[in-house]
Parts: structure tokens; sequence; C-alpha cells
């Protein structure tokens, strides 16, 4: 089975157990959540969203929300650049993540959707024409890649959107059709997943994750300024790696080639989590087996946003949720 199906399969399964959304202003029963297909940002893409985990507590019957207040803030800083900031606070939109989870009443794993989208219903595309709403889903989620066999990649011959064009350092609805066809042709050519190259041609990130590989032992991922999402899950790690597990952590430009040398390579985001890489384009990483240090810092994270290591308990918020 291919990951795209096991990853649908396993968040099929809960889907319809919540029940609940935000939608302009209060939150309401999904199916009344709704918008029209004249909808500015269904017309252009004009939209902007974050992709947020929460992780089920079964002991303490708690949600842990990883880092919840670091992806709103990026909301809120991408909303500058594309005059798309919703009219609430960065609280207020914790607050009401919060209240949707209490509301649901989940019992696994959680995938957060909030999107901040041009709402009105104007044929014209710019930015400066139209309301901005807020809208937050959340349904079950389970590995959206495969975290212990190691993904097979390739680079995609699609380069990532360049900075002036539409920037990758925000999480843009309409810059996903770039992510879409690295990862439908990657899919169509056997790969799990893909790479983009910068328009120069150095490395920048994986369809819908960031990447490191291990060089020297060193831990190596591409600068904020090659064209990548600044992702929560690659300053995870890198805090993670520098501060508790020792290894030194190299933010640079990357040669394609340099992926060939890599001793290890794993993608991380959200939804990615800690996803190891033992195949790109073919040829084998390392030994073509899960590396140690990938393992290593696998194990940490899950300890991390899982709310198990005391010292940074401050990335998880964690919301009490009512026995039915
Ligand atoms: N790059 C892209 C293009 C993404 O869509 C994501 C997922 N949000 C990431 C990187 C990882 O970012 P984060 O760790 O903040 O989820």
């Amino acid at each position: 089975m291919k990951v795209s199906e096991r990853f649908a399969e396993s968040v099929g399964q809960q889907e319809n157990d919540m029940k609940y959304a935000y939608f302009e202003g209060r939150i309401v029963p999904l199916e009344e959540a709704k918008i029209s297909i004249r909808t500015h940002a269904f017309l252009y893409g004009t939209s902007l969203f974050e992709g947020i985990r929460a992780y089920w507590l079964p002991e303490t019957r708690q949600m842990s929300i990883f880092r919840m207040k670091e992806h709103y803030e990026r909301l809120l800083r991408n909303g500058k650049l594309f005059f798309l900031t919703p009219a609430l606070s960065l609280q207020e939109l914790c607050d009401i993540t919060c209240d949707l989870l209490r509301k649901n009443r989940p019992n696994c794993d959680l995938y957060i959707r909030p999107t901040v989208y041009k709402a009105d219903e104007v044929v014209k595309p710019s930015l400066d024409n139209s309301r901005n709403e807020l809208c937050i889903w959340v349904r079950p989620f389970g590995a959206y890649l495969d975290l212990s066999k190691g993904l097979s990649v390739c680079v995609s011959t699609w380069r990532r959107s360049a900075d002036n064009a539409i920037p990758s350092r925000a999480k843009a609805g309409g810059g996903y059709m770039n992510t879409a066809l690295a990862v439908t042709d990657a899919h169509s050519m056997g790969f799990d997943d893909a790479i983009f190259l910068t328009a120069e041609g150095s490395v920048a990130e994986g369809s819908a994750m960031n990447l490191f590989i291990l060089r020297d032992g060193k831990l190596v991922t591409p600068s904020k300024t090659e064209d990548i999402l600044e992702g929560i899950t690659r300053d995870t790690i890198i805090t993670l790696a520098r501060n508790e597990l020792g290894i030194e952590v190299e933010e640079r430009v990357i040669d394609r080639s340099e992926l060939y040398y890599a001793e290890e390579a794993f993608f991380c985001g959200t939804g990615a989590q800690v996803a190891p890489i033992t195949a790109i384009d073919n040829r084998p990483v390392g030994n073509g087996q899960v590396g140690p240090e990938t393992q290593r810092i696998q194990k940490l994270y899950f300890d991390v946003v899982k709310n198990k290591l005391p010292k940074y308990q401050h990335w998880c918020t964690l919301v009490d949720i009512d026995t039915p």
C-alpha cells in the first residue's frame, strides 16, 4: 500500500467524530461551516493556513497542542505580507482553538487547521478588496508519512516557488499547487515524496516538510533564505539537537549532490513529524537503513510533543477534555 493510501486510511477512521468547527466568529456544527463557490479564496487561492498537531494524553485525558503560539505567530506574520490578518489577537486565536477542542471532546491525536481567507464574492485577483475571515477545523490524524521504514524520495523537476513569486516562507493556500505538482509526479514515478530545489538549484525542502541531512556527523538544513517555510518543527529539531543531543547544526546552502553524500536524512514538519529518508533518487542514504541519529531525534521529538520533558513543557498547551 502506498504511503498516501495508508495515510488516508489512518485519518479516515475517526473522521466523523469531530463534529464542530470554528467558522466566521462562532463554533458551529461542521456541516454549517460552508463557503460559497464564488468566494475569493476559492477563486484565487487567497488564503493562509496553519497545520497544528495536538496529541492525546490518555493518562490525564488532556490534549497537548504543540507550539500553538508559534503557529499563530507565523499566521499573523504571514498575514501582514498578504493583507490577510484575522480580526483576532494571538491570545484570542489560542483561546478559540482550546474551546474548539473542548467542544469536540477528542480522544485521539488531532490535526488542527486554521485558515484565514478572503471571504467576499469578488471577481478580481487582488488582496485589498475583500474581508478576511477565519475558520478552524480539526480531524483525527495519524502518521502523515511512514515514520519507521524510511522513505524513498526524488528530487523534483519542479522548482520551489521563489520568494519573488509566491514566497514559500508563507503558508499561502494557492502556493500549495506547487507542492501538489511535485508530490503528484513523485508518486507517479513510484517515490513516496519529493525534495524541491530552489530556482537556482540548491536544496530547499520537501513537498510539505523541511529537510535535514547528516554530513560528517553534523546536521545540515537549508537556511531560511533558501525558499523554505520557516518550519516550527525545524526550529524544534535545531533546538533539541543542539541543546539536548549535542549534535552540531548548520543552516546553510546545500548542493544537490550533497544529498547523495548524506549519512542520514529526514523530513520534518507538523504533519510529517520526523520521517526518515533512506533513498534519494534511487541512491541509498548512508547504508540505506534508518540512521541512529535520526532515531534519537525522532524519539526525543515524540517525548517533547507529548509533554514528557519538563524543560519543554512551555511548548505544550494542555487542554482538559471532558469524558463523554
Ligand atoms: N514546508 C512546507 C512547505 C510545509 O507545508 C510544512 C508544513 N507546515 C513544513 C515545511 C513544516 O513546517 P512546520 O514544522 O511548521 O509544520
